[in-house]
């Protein structure tokens, strides 16, 4: 309707101009699960699209307490205060669960929340991890169109949202701390994998030989790993993000990251990669939920697993007979 498309024109123009207002809006309808609300969305990620896709994309991971959001704040706050444009976002499923989602306690940030070239928004709550990710993924386009240049975006290491992450973002950042000599036990499969780099942070006081000790501990066990497909290989820092210290140490290594993978067609065969299995997710999600709303298959999946339960079919026999109920 007329209506509905002046809505959708004036939020779009407001994100073009760096309104964060407007992309404040705009985001809260990508994030709402009404239809109508939904339908604007599309329009105004349709057409913000052209003007995405020009920002570097951080993803930062890290068991609680490592912190992440006090990193973010020192971190966000350097970026900004050098000129760039910060968007700071998080991915976190279980929000819904837990209640307090992360940055949701902004006052962690302050000095980030408050700033000119600082924008940041919690976790879209009450989702799965694919519509939490569904969102982060729009919300990234609108950010990039409304002019933010450098995203941060956060995670707490639960279930698959680390990999969610990483399959957004161009650089993956893994926040550790210094233990008792355990720092290699417990650190969860697949994550030194996707790591562009180790950031050692909370390296002040008496904290610093330990954290210089797990320092090298990983740079070791770094070194056991397979070389990356991007030619990249993961280093190690220490950062305090209380002191301020080797905060720009970070950022140094992520622009040679960029300039390198740059140069060398990764880092936009990589995007080209992610936009692919986006698709085809988005594709995936779609299928899976006009299957599991279907008429047919809300009646007959109860019944099909109570025969299941009773051995009165096989689970392949069941898939079967619901596919092809779905399918008619
Ligand atoms: P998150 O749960 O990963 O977001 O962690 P937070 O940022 O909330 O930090 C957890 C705790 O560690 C807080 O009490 C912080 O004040 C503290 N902390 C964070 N960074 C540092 C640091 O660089 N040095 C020290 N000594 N403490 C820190």
């Amino acid at each position: 309707s007329r209506r509905k498309e002046l809505v959708v024109e004036e939020l779009v123009n407001g994100i073009l101009k760096g309104s964060k207002t407007a992309l404040g809006q705009a985001i809260t309808l990508v994030e709402s699960n009404q239809p109508k609300h939904q339908e604007k969305a599309a329009r105004i990620i349709e057409k913000s699209l052209p003007f995405a896709n020009k920002s570097l994309r951080i993803g930062i991971t890290g068991v609680p307490g490592v912190g992440k959001s006090t990193f973010i704040e020192a971190f966000g706050s350097y970026l900004a205060n050098s000129g760039k444009k910060v968007g700071v976002l998080a991915v976190d499923p279980t929000s819904s669960v837990s209640g307090g989602s992360i940055l949701g306690d902004k006052t962690r940030m302050e000095t980030l929340v408050n700033h000119k070239n600082a924008f940041i928004r919690p976790s879209p709550s009450g989702d799965a991890l694919g519509g939490v990710a569904k969102k982060t993924r729009e919300t990234i386009i609108l950010c990039e169109a409304a002019g933010f240049d450098t995203l941060l975006i956060e995670t707490v290491g639960v279930g698959q949202s680390e990999t969610t992450v990483h399959s957004m973002t161009d650089f993956f950042l893994l926040l550790k701390l210094a233990g008792a000599g355990d720092e290699l036990q417990g650190i969860k499969r697949g994550i030194m994998e996707m790591a562009d780099a180790i950031v050692i942070n909370k390296a002040d006081g008496d904290n610093i030989k330990p954290a210089e000790k797990a320092r090298s501990e990983f740079r070791r066990a770094l070194h056991l790993y397979p070389a990356k497909a991007s030619g990249w290989t993961p280093k190690v820092l220490l950062c305090s993000a209380y002191e301020n210290t080797g905060i720009e140490e970070v950022w140094n290594l992520i622009s040679e990251f960029q300039e390198q993978t740059k140069a060398s067609g990764h880092f936009s065969s990589k995007r080209q990669e992610q936009n692919k299995f986006w698709l085809l997710q988005t594709i995936n999600e779609h299928l899976k939920r006009r299957f599991y709303q279907h008429p047919k298959i809300k009646e007959l999946l109860p019944l099909q697993l109570t025969a299941l339960e009773k051995n009165e079919t096989t689970a392949f026999e069941a898939a079967a007979l619901l596919l092809k109920a779905y399918e008619k």
